[in-house]
């Protein structure tokens, strides 16, 4: 490509809202526009980088003996309702009507959709298993869009279905998905981990998140320090905490107040805890299945008589009682007595903390912080009931489809690659995501020779298939370099006023080290270098 030809608007201008490196430099450096909260414009650049980590994910799947299909994005809300999602899924989902009144929602994920398609075509055990995927547009309509291309309400997402018909073919299946989304993270040499993640309210008999490690991170993840475990602190639990059994608050009691909001209703819930732990939200609402979780206002407790969280009442009425495990197993409170319930709701609800033991081995956990850019998840039936998509087991009998369902956050991955490769000059592509390797920077466009020089090698470097810009703008060359980094070429080849005696430069974005080469060997030394 050359550059005078190329549409990069490239510019100083962060824009306002951005606080992320990837969100600063994906804009600043021309690869996407915004075009309204959560809605970008992919331009040429980030189309290309976009396209490659598609390639790889489909490189992948295909390996992994999935197949590619791409479903409609707009879908009936009749399926949803059958699924029981329609209400579930609250504001996120864009509802609208066609001319003929006819109600449809932009799809944010297609398990509805993929059921459907399977459902009656699928109808013995004897063409199972199957895994179908896309790579395809969502829509949902984030309560707060933000950091650029990691949380956007229209966004890439690759999303894979299987069905099986036994419980021990989706396990074998979800552990070939772990494999595979393993190397697709490898091969765009991202620093991940994966770790247990919280199932939410569909239940489902287990689930995975891949997350890549950041500062700027959403997601926190508790890692032990000597074993594999990790876990999204949403679920994350601990060992033994020997350490803690001489803390005074270890034996006592405090109640947390919260509203829980459900479909139909909203309901307040006491929940019990140890008095040194604090409440986890996301055990907090799986535990009555409700949907979201807020804060009751000061005058509210006050009228309840719940501002002293030591001191909670078990018996008021219109209020429901949820219990933490751990004083499941509890001798001894000081300040309640738990043996006068009546059959209590024991739940999980703590959240663990730093330097808490690991579950698996006791070593003290950490915390570190994560972006999601997968989940894969052992579904079961629950989707396959809800749509009575069933096939013929070996006895003939209709039996329900056991299901699982990866999903991969496209694009949320071009700005995971920033996040871990930046600096403060802009963007640093890996080898796997560039969106051209090789930068033939021409100094000055006039003199005949070094222009001659750029046009020959820029030939050379297509004609071997390497991905290749030839800066021939007339722009000065500090400006030329200050784009260049900015877009994060991973090679720059400069030729300078050096060409006289025969020498170009070969600039490294990675470590910003510039080397001299002779003109007769800078093509075979890049090559070298890229392959
Ligand atoms: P999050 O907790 O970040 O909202 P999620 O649990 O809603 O994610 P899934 O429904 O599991 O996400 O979607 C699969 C993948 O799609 C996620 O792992 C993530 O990488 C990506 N993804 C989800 N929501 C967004 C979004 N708003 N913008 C970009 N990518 C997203
Ligand atoms: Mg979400």
């Amino acid at each position: 490509m050359r550059r005078s030809r190329a549409f990069i608007p490239t510019t100083k201008e962060s824009p306002s809202d951005a606080v992320l490196a990837s969100h600063i430099y994906l804009a600043r450096a021309g690869f996407v526009t915004q075009v309204s909260a959560g809605l970008y414009n992919f331009l040429p650049l980030g189309k290309r980088v976009l396209t490659k980590i598609q390639n790889i994910v489909n490189e992948e799947m295909e390996r992994a003996g999935a197949q590619e299909v791409d479903l409609s994005f707009v879908t009936p809300s009749e399926l949803w309702e059958e699924s029981g999602r329609l209400n579930k899924f609250g504001k996120e989902l864009l509802r609208f009507k066609d001319r003929k009144n006819n109600d449809f929602v932009l799809g944010p994920t297609h398990e509805e959709m993929m059921v459907n398609l399977v459902k009656n075509r699928i109808t013995s055990y004897k063409q199972l298993p199957i895994n179908l995927y896309q790579i395809k547009t969502k829509f949902r309509d984030e309560a707060r869009p933000r950091f650029g291309l990691m949380r956007g309400r229209e966004f890439l997402m690759k999303d894979a279905y299987s069905f099986h018909a036994t419980t021990e073919d989706l396990n074998r299946e979800f552990e070939t998905m772990e494999a595979t989304y393993k190397r697709i993270l490898e091969r765009l040499d991202l620093d991940f981990r994966i770790v247990e993640a919280d199932s939410g309210a569909i239940g489902g008999s287990g689930s995975k998140e891949l997350m890549v490690i950041a500062d700027s991170g959403e997601d926190t993840i508790a890692v032990c320090s000597k074993c594999e475990y990790g876990a999204n602190v949403e679920t994350a639990t601990r060992g033994i905490r020997k350490d803690t059994t001489e803390l005074k608050n270890y034996n006592s009691v405090r109640s947390v107040v919260k509203r829980l909001h459900f479909e139909e209703e909203d309901k307040i819930v006491l929940f019990f805890l140890r008095a040194c732990d604090e409440l986890q939200e996301v055990k907090a609402v799986n535990s009555l299945g409700a949907l979201d979780i807020s804060d009751l206002e000061e005058a509210e407790l006050e009228k309840l008589g719940l501002t002293d969280e030591s001191l909670a009442p078990l018996n008021l009425e219109n209020i429901e009682y949820v219990f933490d495990r751990a004083l499941q197993e509890a001798e001894d409170l000081n300040n309640i007595d738990l043996s006068t319930l009546n059959e209590p709701l024991y739940y999980d609800i703590y959240s663990v903390q730093e330097g808490d033991a690991c579950p698996e081995c006791s070593a003290p956990m950490t915390f570190t912080k994560g972006i999601e850019v997968g989940h894969i998840f052992k579904l079961g039936t629950t989707y396959s009931k809800a749509l009575k998509a069933e096939f013929l087991n070996e006895k003939g009998q209709g039996t329900p489809f056991e299901m699982g369902t990866y999903g991969m956050g496209i694009s949320r991955l071009v700005a995971s690659v920033i996040e871990q490769n930046h600096d403060e000059k802009g963007c640093v592509w890996t080898k796997e995501t560039a969106p051209y390797m090789v930068n033939i920077m021409v100094s000055n466009i006039k003199d005949e020779e070094q222009m001659a020089l750029g046009e020959k090698l820029y030939t050379q470097f297509q004609d071997a298939g390497v991905e290749v810009v030839l800066d021939d703008r007339k722009d000065r060359f500090g400006f030329k370099m200050k784009d260049a980094e900015l877009i994060g070429f991973p090679y720059t080849l400069i030729i300078g006023k050096e060409l006289v005696n025969g020498n170009v430069q070969i600039f490294e974005r990675a470590t910003c080290d510039k080397e001299e080469s002779s003109v007769e060997t800078v093509y075979e030394t890049l090559i070298g270098k890229i392959s």
